[in-house]
């Protein structure tokens, strides 16, 4: 999608628009980084700790090798493991799930509701058992999870709160809460496409727990602080010095970028609005700022995935964000749940595409998009 030239009118993403934007900002950082060729754990990477950290509202940031890994080291640094539950969403890349499937624990899935796709509370209330060790919500599509309501239960049960926040740099709630800041600690993923994304893999926790803190520190480097000294058993999974270098460049953008997302999502509501057999993005009660990673409808009545070729054909890209639930991945069949376990779940599924969503969209790019769909489901058969 970004080597050859781009066939879309609209893509999905514009990776390539964004760095040229920005080359004269991140060639001096890449180059500070060659020019020292500390590659690893070089200031850079602390650097980027301190003004992540800040941002997200937490005392401290420990920069990993990707989101995975920051969610999976979470649960390790609290000794969560083989025997225990962690009651996460059905409805998510399957990262989540593996993230507790890799730290030796069990993921127990459960329903999105209806209306945002987010984790329903009460869905994971009905979930808790006595092994139950943590409630991974995740904020999908850059839209929180009902923290409040899944802190008290956690509180109330003596459950980690660990939010997968791989989706949603900078959201923030009602009540002044922002995401990453809320849990005892947050997994962030970099990946390119994200809405703070590196230059390839890239993670980070955010926790304002300084104990945990310093357990992440030993578990991403071998177990280590001082070198060929290892205190426990540790991994390999730092953040390279040179994406930090590039993090902390992008990062002067990302409140600006989050804001264009919100434009972006503005012009598509107004374009769409009362378009039939179409359901836009519902914004939750206790939602603040929705920073729009994704912008995802529902198509009520015609064949999905005729619809997305529709647009395709006229020069539209989406994507499905997810074709099929963690539980009827063949990946964890050994889950042992069976079709029709999460309904909501199943049926976003079936239904949803994610329209084309970036900073750089222009108002003439959202139009294409809006007219091309308004045009699909006027015409196309159910
Ligand atoms: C991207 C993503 C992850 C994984 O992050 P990586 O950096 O790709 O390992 C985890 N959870 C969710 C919801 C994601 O979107």
């Amino acid at each position: 999608m970004t080597h050859s030239p781009a066939p879309f009118a609209v893509p999905f993403q514009d990776l390539p628009l964004q760095i040229r934007n920005l080359r004269a900002e991140l060639d001096p950082a890449i180059a500070t980084v060659l020019g020292h060729g500390q590659f690893i754990l070089g200031p850079e990477v602390a650097t980027f700790e301190a003004v992540w950290a800040q941002f997200c509202g937490t005392a401290h940031a420990v920069g990993v090798g990707s989101g995975t890994d920051a969610l999976q080291l979470i649960l390790r640094a609290l000794n969560i493991g083989a025997g225990d539950e962690v009651i996460t969403a059905a409805n998510s890349f399957i990262a989540t799930a593996e993230a507790i499937s890799y730290a030796g624990a069990r993921p127990v899935l459960v329903d999105c509701r209806r209306e945002d796709y987010l984790i329903d509370p009460a869905a994971v209330a009905a979930a808790i058992t006595p092994r139950t060790r943590a409630i991974m919500p995740v904020h999908l599509y850059g839209q929180p999870a009902n923290l409040p309501v899944l802190a008290t239960l956690a509180r109330k049960h003596g459950l980690a709160l660990i939010e997968d926040a791989a989706q949603a740099h900078g959201a923030t709630l009602k009540d002044g809460l922002r995401c990453g800041s809320v849990g005892v600690a947050a997994g962030f993923s970099f990946y390119p496409g994200k809405n703070l994304g590196a230059f390839g893999d890239g993670g980070a926790v955010t926790t304002s727990d300084a104990t945990l803190t310093r357990r992440l520190r030993l578990l991403r480097n071998w177990g280590s602080v001082v070198k060929y000294h290892h205190e426990i058993q540790g991994y390999n999974s730092r953040l390279d010095t040179l994406q930090a270098a590039i993090l902390a460049v992008k990062l002067r953008h990302l409140a600006d970028w989050n804001e264009q997302r919100r434009s972006a999502a503005g012009w598509y509501r107004a374009a769409l609005a009362g378009c039939p057999g179409l359901e836009l993005p519902f914004e939750s009660s206790w939602t603040d700022r929705h920073v729009y990673h994704l912008f995802v409808v529902r198509i009520l009545e015609h064949d999905r995935d005729a619809i997305a070729k529709e647009l395709a054909a006229h020069g539209v890209q989406t994507v499905v964000h997810y074709p099929v639930p963690i539980h009827q991945q063949r990946a964890y069949a050994e889950l042992g749940y069976t079709a029709g376990a999460f309904p909501n779940a199943e049926r976003a599924a079936r239904t949803v595409l994610s329209l084309p969503m970036f900073p750089e969209i222009t108002p003439a790019q959202v139009d294409h998009v809006a007219r091309a769909l308004r045009a699909a489901l006027a015409t196309s058969v159910r």
